[in-house]
């Protein structure tokens, strides 16, 4: 090898070496495993990547990640995601945190980010119960289901993420499978170079409290010839990508066939359900505030600036 080649990054380099504390065969360690190998993927420099969490066992996924890392408030993960991006547009920022922080107490972060389309990857680790809390069901749990942590049946149906996101305008929308890292990882690639606000949900199994949704269910131990409870959008012919993003009969019809397949369950569908190329919210930006572009607003001295034609267009 020549002195000068450059050296290619694995996926050791996004590991920290912080003590991880997740339960023994926790779904995370799938997710986080997905991440890195995503991260190698696509030869990013740890330096050029910002991971945010929300509260919950998902939320200290960032303390295992080698690269800048925010632990933030329940709930609240899209808005520091969304301030750190635009802060620094160069920066690859990536969001985490699990369903009851991102569908429950976020749900209307989730909804703002979608319509803002700000260009981040939002990788939902869905377990179906708060694990941090023991185990009380969360918003994907469904109507009269009942977890070994719950005293009763619930008695809330559970939402649809993908449906909900396609609703709220997220221009990249996948479901992956936790113990399944390699697939994950080429989603999370994906979800990462698309440009625009991006969704993962991630089935995650919770072996601590979740005994419903275990990986023997996922990959369906119990059933005759031990049949996936999972298959591919791809393997059946689906393309969620819309060709045109000018022509409103593709596009309703590519959303429709995605929240229609959203529903479907046993088999769960995972992979891309939707993709579209739209204008994000840093184009907007950019087209008010040419030199963003070029120069983030981290690197610029606010003091310096000339804040009087802003201040005379507000007279
Ligand atoms: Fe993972 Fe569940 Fe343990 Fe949390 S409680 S670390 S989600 S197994
Ligand atoms: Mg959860």
């Amino acid at each position: 090898m020549s002195v000068n080649a450059p050296v290619k990054l694995t996926i050791k380099d996004y590991k920290s070496e912080l003590h991880n504390d997740w339960c023994a065969g926790c779904g995370d360690f799938g997710i986080l495993t997905s991440i890195q190998m995503a991260l190698a993927q696509l030869q990013l420099d740890p330096d050029k990547v910002a991971v945010f969490s929300g509260i919950g066992c998902s939320g200290k996924t960032p303390h295992y990640i080698n690269a800048y890392g925010f632990h933030t408030l329940h709930g609240r993960v899209l808005t520091v995601a969304t301030g750190a991006r635009l802060a620094n547009t160069k920066q690859t920022v990536l969001a985490l945190g699990g369903d009851g922080d991102g569908y429950g107490i976020g749900a209307g972060y989730f909804v703002g980010a979608g319509r803002r389309n700000v260009d981040f990857a939002y990788l939902v680790h869905n377990n179906n119960v708060y694990g941090l809390t023991k185990g009380q069901a969360s918003p994907t749990l469904a109507k009269g289901k009942k977890t070994k942590s719950m005293p009763e049946q619930s008695i809330q149906d559970g939402i649809n993420p993908v449906a909900m996101a396609i609703a709220s305008g997220y221009t990249f929308i996948a479901r992956a499978y936790a113990l399944e890292p390699k697939y994950t990882a080429g989603i999370i690639a994906r979800a990462i170079e698309h440009r625009g606000a991006a969704l993962v949900d991630v089935l995650q199994t919770c072996p601590t409290y979740n005994d419903l949704y275990t990986k023997e269910w996922y990959e369906g131990a119990d059933l005759p010839e031990k049949r996936s409870r999972l298959y591919k959008l791809e393997d059946q012919g689906f393309d969620g990508k819309v060709k045109d993003p000018t022509d409103k009969q593709e596009i309703i019809a590519k959303k429709s066939a995605a929240v229609a397949r959203s529903y479907e369950d046993e088999p769960i569908p995972i992979g891309v359900y939707y993709e579209i190329d739209l204008p994000t919210y840093e184009d907007e930006v950019f087209r008010r505030i040419p030199d963003l572009k070029e120069t983030p607003l981290v690197e610029q001295n606010a003091f310096e600036r000339d804040v009087n034609p802003l201040l005379e267009a507000m007279r």
